[in-house]
């Protein structure tokens, strides 16, 4: 009997790409992408699979890692979420023009909603400025098989491929047969060849010549050509005159909804499994078939930009389907049955449930250098960046947030806007960033700031992990993603190199110092030498178990003195701290709290206390 299993998306797509003979995986986590390396890391290790696996520095380095194993004949793939390609856009369009050897395919995985991202952008329209084909799977089973197919046309055309799963698709589950993973190791072959591979602007025009015509000829390959899925349709006495295209995830919904609605049988539906390049015969075949075509795809319009016509084609210009957010199966219903002239859905109001901010979690040593931040630069502006102390905007300690190492750059940008003032009159500025975004983009910002003279307060939240996505490990960890040791950075070695002359270290428990710490370095970036003073509040993050010293063991009570003021729940936010009505003592719920007991500096009547927790 052939063994089957359900796997998650994302473990699908790590399938698929074991299954291709992928020799190298090079990533930077981001949700909804990150299952794809830590699942590979597993398979590796099951299957013995010959495989380098890697958590790069940021999707940059990650991209151009892969690329030189693809230029040695070895298949490589980058993996990254949306905002990442931004990262990685750079190497990107530049591999377009060069071209790959071994197979190289880009995951990129989108995010509409935005469920955890800053942007909810469509990363086909990179591909389409870069002009690399991309693929667009609509189910994990079909992620998993278009893996190889996206490699065998990346090594038949010698081009990069995009392989663009959204969110839907990366986190859905689906049954499908296990299969024996390939074996063999293609050994590496680099062949020079500087005209191409190191390019002068000169080359690079006759580049761009061969990348438009392998685009061409993509456009044509039968394998990708859009697929009519419903034969039915057509077997109906009146031909119909309108027809649904659609790609991705949506695509599913619209299947089960046509279904639904007996439309499976009256309106012609294609899919489009390849969004980019578009073949020309089909913009041509369907434009004079029909008088009314839908196009349903996230998260732009990519499709329905190329279909080219705005009398007949319907979509996101035309405003037919919203244009920001993700495409739910009620909103797909919604615009079938408008497309479709068929009255609306019964609305169904969805149960009111008492909403929840997200949070940091209890105990997490991020709040208490927030609120340490709070005290020692009360009026100050507190540039933010991207990982879970982004929630520090909860707790009024994040005022701006904009990508991944963009705190310091704002952070030299508010000082410089402010410079003309005399000191006592510009706000401190003090920045945040965490361990891992530091590594990925925050040490360029810092060079940056130190020698064009911005004096700002710099914390580096350092919870020695890549908090948000996993814990995967950062420079600093001292091992690779499968254990392996190599050697451990030190943040304020760096931090140094990069010229800062003011780097202490403090663990954010010890409150009262931190706060002492943090007035000193804001004395410092005003002093008559002063620059850009560096605090590292270092202490690890509890949800990782990796760490020991995460684990505490101490219980927080609340006494007598308790006046249910409210005060610690409003400018702490711990979720183990709850209200129990106005004027009534708070109480502590133990399965969340972690006895790091931060709150008992909070509380200005010493109402909570801290004792040995009794094992
Ligand atoms: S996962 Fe770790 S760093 Fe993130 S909020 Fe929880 S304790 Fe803090
Ligand atoms: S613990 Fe302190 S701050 Fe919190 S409600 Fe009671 S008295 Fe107020």
């Amino acid at each position: 009997m052939t063994a089957r299993k359900i796997l998650l998306g994302n473990e699908a797509i790590a399938v698929g790409l074991a299954e291709s003979a992928c020799t190298m995986a090079t990533s930077y986590p981001g949700t909804p992408a990150s299952e794809v390396l830590s699942t590979l890391v597993q398979l590796k290790k099951a299957e013995n699979l010959q495989l380098h696996l890697e958590w790069s520095i940021n999707e940059k380095v990650a991209f151009e890692v892969a690329l030189a194993n693809s230029f040695a004949g070895r298949r490589s793939v980058a993996i990254m979420k949306q905002v990442g390609l931004n990262v990685a856009a750079d190497p990107l369009m530049s591999a377009a023009y060069t071209g790959v050897k071994g197979g190289f395919v880009l995951v990129v995985a989108d995010d509409p909603g935005p469920h955890s991202s800053q942007t909810e952008q469509d990363s086909r329209f990179l591909a389409m400025m870069a002009k690399v084909p991309v693929l667009d799977p609509s189910s994990p089973a079909e992620a998993r098989d278009m893996l190889p197919q996206a490699f065998s046309l990346s090594e038949q055309y010698e081009i990069p491929v995009m392989f663009r799963p959204t969110t839907r698709v990366c986190h859905a589950r689906q049954d499908m047969e296990l299969r024996p993973f390939p074996t063999g190791d293609p050994p590496p072959q680099f062949e020079k060849n500087p005209t191409r591979w190191a390019a002068t602007p000169k080359f690079r025009l006759i580049l761009h010549g061969q990348l438009n015509e392998k685009l061409s000829n993509i456009s044509r390959e039968p394998s990708l050509a859009p697929k009519f899925l419903n034969e039915i349709a057509l077997a109906t006495a009146e031909k119909p005159r309108i027809c649904i295209v659609a790609s991705g995830v949506v695509l599913a919904h619209a299947k089960e909804i046509m279904m639904d609605l007996g439309l499976w049988t009256k309106i012609p539906i294609y899919q489009v499994p390849m969004p980019y390049p578009l073949p020309r015969s089909f913009r041509d075949e369907i434009l004079s078939q029909y008088d009314r075509i839908l196009v349903l795809e996230e998260t732009d319009p990519v499709i329905e930009l190329q279909l080219q016509n705005r009398e007949k084609v319907f979509g996101r210009i035309t405003g037919t389907v919203p244009s920001a957010g993700e495409l739910l199966p009620e909103a797909v219903e919604e615009i079938v049955r408008t497309f479709a002239h068929l009255p609306p859905a019964p609305r169904i109001e969805p149960p009111n449930f008492p909403g929840r901010r997200p949070t940091l979690c209890a105990g997490c040593p991020h709040r208490a250098t927030f609120f340490a931040i709070k005290k020692a630069f009360p009026k100050g502006i507190y540039p933010g960046d991207i990982g879970c102390y982004t929630l520090g905007v909860n707790l009024g300690a994040v005022d701006t947030v904009l990508c991944m190492g963009a705190s310091i750059s704002q952070a030299a940008g508010f000082y410089h806007a402010y410079r003309t003032l005399p000191p006592e009159g510009a706000p401190a500025v003090c920045a945040t960033i965490g361990d891992s975004t530091f590594f990925h983009a925050g040490i360029p910002a810092l060079i940056n700031a130190v020698v064009q003279g911005a004096r700002f307060t710099l914390v580096i939240l350092d919870n020695s992990t890549t908090a948000m996505t996993g814990h995967q490990p950062t420079p600093a960890s001292g091992h690779t993603l499968d254990g392996t040791p190599v050697p451990q950075l030190s943040i304020p070695e760096i931090v140094k190199a990069c010229g800062v002359r003011f780097v202490e270290v403090e663990d954010p428990y010890r409150l009262d110092a931190l706060i002492d710490l943090l007035k000193k370095a804001g004395g410092y970036t005003r002093s008559e030498k002063g620059g850009v003073a560096v605090v590292v509040a270092k202490h690890p993050c509890l949800m990782d178990r990796a760490q020991s010293a995460s684990r505490i063991r101490r219980e927080v009570t609340v006494n007598e003195k308790c006046k249910g003021c409210g005060l610690c729940i409003k400018q702490f936010e711990c979720p183990a701290l709850v209200s129990q009505g106005e004027k009534e003592p708070i109480r502590i719920d133990s399965s969340l709290c972690s006895g790091c007991g931060v709150c008992v500096h909070v509380c200005p009547h010493g109402a909570l206390t801290v004792v040995p927790k009794n094992e």
